[in-house]
């Protein structure tokens, strides 16, 4: 009999939750810490004092012995710096362990070593976290030992944000009170709270590490910069949904209890598309807890497949010529009484509210086409976006048959007097039941798409935090409420004006609205004559974030001040030509110690051959022929690495930032290009005994 799990057991063992917290505090402690973290404010002194200590029992009695301000800076990922409880032993050399309020709700990081687009000069390195009451605090558990982390929000001395969590939680702040006016206005008088909720399905590869750590390109770049396709690619479509493998099962099985143990409600988890691709969704929740989980899955699926002699791999095109990874960002949002404002119900016609609430989203998506798409910029996904297995870089909106018909009924007439009803489907086997075919079929091919009660924003990328597109999300939305908002709460004949309202809005922001297939070139002419933005490359859709357009939206909602967005800016310049710098530094290293010298090495053996074969009177134009190949596409790959090399150094005497991303982009990354094509045909060329790093075929087809 196979071992049985107790999973409502384990799940959230390691999460000091509401639950624990009811157990632990005093009646009135605990309704003091749940009042403000539903409505906010401060903990006093004395609270804090006692918050802080129980949580210093539970963690001590689960292990723990340190703490941590765990946060999340510009680099996208996630920071901690751990502290024991340890503290002064008294006269008789006694130590006890101790934890105050104050160290659990501010920690003073130095903050100079951190990405700050020049918010911050090192000679003012102060930085401060602050917690997150409204994430739960958690124990991480590794070689270390167990810590205690406390979610926490980064910031300067002078108060700019200096992380991801921030802005995100400014920005939840704005689309509840703005959403809440939308819903007060249509009756609900009770919800007291508007949340964005998250669910994030989170792509990624799994390697053998033996063969990872071969290939200097996984280890400093996450993805091959060179190699062959192998012959088989994932043209069978035999990956997806496929059997899972005893290995990687073994891997999950591990993953979900770790991820449950964390309170992470891993739910679904399945092949993708690719050869060795996966991913693992759990279910939704408040947008900051799934942005916090999401480093979490993250951060536990490279953990754990180092255990299962595995590297987990969640670049977003780790292999050329396969699916790469993203990360589907399903968003919606739901009032404290339980109204998802994104649910339609059976006949959006006569759903007035959920008509307002779409062409509000409409109208932010359009408005704000380019923010969107810079949210979901990373170095990354520049080879994700516009290929043919990711959504475009064009944003548009992806509605269903149903939704579609009823714009069209409320542009073209001001009135929407049906819903296309879903049918029956009959399966035409008596012994198997037919179902109610829903309105509407699904598209995978559109970056942003109404899936039922929720839009899945497809554009991020696996590696990506989350934070920035779910800010970024909230933060139009919200705008887009509050000018309906001012109007409406004007309006003498409400009924008139909201009708009024949705036609000029859905009329107005139509051209954003595309069913059809995204991936076609068509539509790449099409949405060109709608006048919607093809922004192709992260470093072009960066300067999204400075427009008039951008700091008026974000200043309004105190989401990012104009300094905030400008120095957020030089960042993602800056990370973008690092990344770049590596990758070009690592393909020279590769070409110049390992591939050209073994290629050199086979050339060299050939030439053997040859006079060997001729001297031996026989024919050699086969191995001529083939040593002439090679020593061709050689010079053809030495010359290139030059031009690399060159291009590198160039980089060197470029000013400012921005001119130094653009040339990263436009002629360092063409110098890398024209680099691997000939590497990649000699691959095809040489003896697979000699290529000194293990290929495609070895790679993705043997974990
Ligand atoms: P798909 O068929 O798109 O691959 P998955 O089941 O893999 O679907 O993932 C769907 C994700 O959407 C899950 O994380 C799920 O929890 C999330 N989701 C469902 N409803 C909502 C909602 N109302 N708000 C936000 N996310 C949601
Ligand atoms: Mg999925």
């Amino acid at each position: 009999m196979s071992e049985v799990f107790d999973v409502e057991e384990i799940f959230a063992s390691k999460v000091f939750t509401i639950g624990t917290m009811k157990e632990r505090l005093t009646k009135n402690v605990y309704k003091e810490v749940k009042r403000v973290m539903d409505q906010g404010g401060e903990l006093s002194p004395a609270t804090a004092d006692i918050v802080a200590k129980a949580m210093k029992d539970w963690a001590v009695e689960n292990g723990a012995t340190h703490y941590t301000h765990w946060f999340q800076p510009l680099t996208g990922i996630t920071a901690e710096k751990h502290d024991a409880f340890v503290t002064h032993p008294d006269e008789e050399g006694k130590m006890l362990m101790e934890f105050s309020g104050k160290e659990l709700i501010k920690g003073e990081p130095d903050a100079s070593s951190f990405p700050s687009g020049g918010l911050r000069a090192t000679f003012e390195a102060r930085g401060y976290t602050a917690w997150d009451m409204t994430s739960p605090a958690f124990l991480k558990e590794d070689a270390t030992g167990v810590v205690l982390c406390i979610p926490t929000a980064f910031c300067s001395y002078t108060g700019e944000a200096l992380d991801k969590k921030t802005p995100l939680l400014r920005s939840m702040e704005a689309i509840n009170e703005q959403a809440l006016r939308i819903v007060h206005l249509f009756g609900n008088t009770e919800a007291t709270k508007v949340i964005p909720s998250v669910g994030p399905e989170q792509e990624y590869f799994l390697v053998d590490r033996e063969k990872y750590l071969q290939r200097e390109d996984l280890i400093f770049a996450g993805r091959t910069l060179f190699g062959a396709p192998a012959p088989k690619g994932q043209e069978l479509e035999d990956h997806y949904f496929g059997t899972i493998r005893e290995r990687i099962g073994a891997y999950m099985k591990d993953l979900n209890i770790e991820l449950w143990k964390l309170g992470v409600t891993a739910k679904t988890q399945h092949n993708e598309a690719a050869p060795a691709q996966h991913e693992l969704a759990p279910i939704y929740e408040t947008a900051n807890i799934a942005v916090d989980h999401n480093q979490l899955i993250m951060e536990t699926m490279k953990k754990v497949a180092g255990r299962h002699g595995l590297t987990c791999l969640l670049h977003e095109k780790p292999f050329a010529g396969v699916n790469g990874s993203g990360k589907h960002d399903n968003w919606s949002l739901t009032t404290d009484n339980g109204v998802n404002l994104l649910e339609p119900g059976d006949t959006p016609n006569k759903n007035i509210q959920f008509l307002l609430v779409l062409a509000c989203i409409l109208k932010a998506v359009d408005t704000h086409a380019d923010l969107l798409r810079q949210s979901a910029a990373d170095v990354g996904n520049d080879h994700r976006l516009g290929a043919n297995e990711a959504p475009p870089a064009i944003i548009s909106v992806f509605l269903g048959e149903q939704l579609e018909d009823v714009v069209k009924q409320l542009v073209e007439t001001g009135e929407a007097t049906r819903s296309l009803q879903g049918e029956k489907l009959q399966t035409g086997v008596s012994t198997l039941p037919d179902f109610m075919k829903d309105a509407t079929d699904r598209n995978r091919t559109s970056p942003f798409a109404f899936t039922g009660n929720k839009f899945e924003f497809r554009m991020v990328g696996s590696s990506d935090s989350i934070a920035d597109p779910n800010t970024t999300l909230n933060a139009i939305v919200a705008e887009a409420f509050c000018e309906a908002a001012d109007i409406l709460e004007k309006a003498d004949d409400f009924d008139m004006a909201v009708h009024d309202l949705i036609k000029k809005y859905m009329t107005e922001h139509q051209r954003i609205i595309f069913n059809g297939d995204g991936y076609s070139d068509a539509w790449v002419e099409e949405a060109a004559r709608r006048g919607l933005p093809n922004i192709r490359s992260m470093v072009e859709s960066s300067c999204a974030l400075t427009t008039e357009k951008a700091i008026k939206l974000f200043e309004k909602f105190h989401i990012f001040t104009k300094v905030e967005l400008e120095s957020r800016e030089e960042v993602l310049y800056e990370t973008y030509s690092k990344c770049i710098n590596i990758e070009a530094l690592t393909m020279i290293d590769m070409a110049k110690k390992q591939i050209l010298p073994a290629v050199i090495k086979y050339t060299k053996s050939l030439a053997d051959t040859v006079i060997a074969v001729k001297e031996a009177g026989a024919d050699a134009s086969v191995q001529t022929e083939l040593l002439n190949d090679i020593s061709a596409k050689l010079v053809e790959a030495k010359k290139a690495l030059s031009t690399l090399e060159d291009r590198v150094a160039a980089s060197s005497k470029i000013a400012t930032q921005k001119e130094l991303a653009f040339f990263f982009k436009d002629e360092v990354v063409v110098a890398m290009e024209a680099l691997r094509t000939p590497v990649d045909e000699l691959e095809m060329l040489v003896d697979k005994e000699v290529w000194p790093i293990p290929t495609y075929g070895d790679l993705i087809f043997e974990v």
